[in-house]
């Protein structure tokens, strides 16, 4: 579904990441993980092309996208949810999802608000309260479900448990699951090892923009090392 080949980011001269290479099949949760700093929220952006990644190619559906404009990319089907909240604070909870609202697409699920409603009862029960009412683990669920209402089949999730309180971040775990469920594809960034050890059939670790590790979850486990070296646990 999406493939990363030696692709490279920079700010300025500043070179971020290196050679990043790895794959997200079809219907997987991949997470990404690696410390503050890491490269996590680069790696995503250079996915959407936000970042022109400068060598190294990124591949969606067997197209090449890589120098693709930011837009062209969300319509192929690639959904960004990034870590800081861009809800519309003076919008209510009805009108932030009518502002996602995209063409169906074929192959992918036709999101309507009530079945996004079903999945996050928390935003039915407030659909119209202004954004600025709702809680952090609230507008963290209104910026993912007014990305699906793009009916994305790929979603890019930056630090979905981020600053959310831990009954939250259950609930996210049970929507990423819901979502592998409807057949999407996620690849979602953690620093948490337990939420991604909860929803991800497989995990890349990076650290200083660096490729640490690419597998299994049981293969993580194997070898502790790793996960004691890259990861705050
Ligand atoms: P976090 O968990 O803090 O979001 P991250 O793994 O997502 O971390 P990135 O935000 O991708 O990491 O940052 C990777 C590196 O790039 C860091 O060293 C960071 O300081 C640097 N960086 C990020 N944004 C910029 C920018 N706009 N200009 C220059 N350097 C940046």
């Amino acid at each position: 579904m999406l493939e990363l080949k030696a692709v490279n980011a920079f700010y300025g001269k500043a070179h971020v990441l290196n050679n990043l290479s790895f794959e997200v099949g079809r219907g997987k949760v991949v997470a990404l993980l690696g410390r503050n700093g890491a490269g996590k929220t680069t790696t995503m952006k250079s996915i959407m092309q936000m970042i022109q990644p400068r060598g190294g190619k990124v591949t969606y559906q067997g197209q090449d996208i890589t120098g693709w404009a930011p837009h062209r990319v969300a319509k192929a089907g690639l959904g960004y949810v990034p870590e800081e909240r861009r809800i519309f604070t003076q919008l209510t909870v009805l009108e932030n999802l009518e502002v996602g609202r995209q063409p169906a697409r074929e192959g992918c699920v036709t999101w309507t608000e009530d079945m996004l409603f079903d999945l996050f009862p928390n935003l039915a029960e407030r659909r119209g309260n202004r954004g600025k009412a709702l809680s952090g683990g609230e507008q963290q669920m209104l910026t993912i479900a007014r990305t699906l209402m793009g009916n994305p089949a790929l979603v890019l999730l930056d630090e979905p448990s981020e600053g959310i309180a831990p009954v939250i971040v259950e609930q996210m775990a049970n929507v990423i699951l819901q979502l592998k469920h409807e057949g999407l594809t996620v690849l979602l960034s953690e620093q948490n090892l337990h939420f991604a050890q909860a929803v991800a059939d497989s995990v890349v670790i990076i650290e200083s923009g660096t490729q640490k590790f690419a597998g299994s979850l049981t293969e993580l486990q194997e070898n502790p090392e790793i996960r004691d070296a890259y990861l705050s646990v």
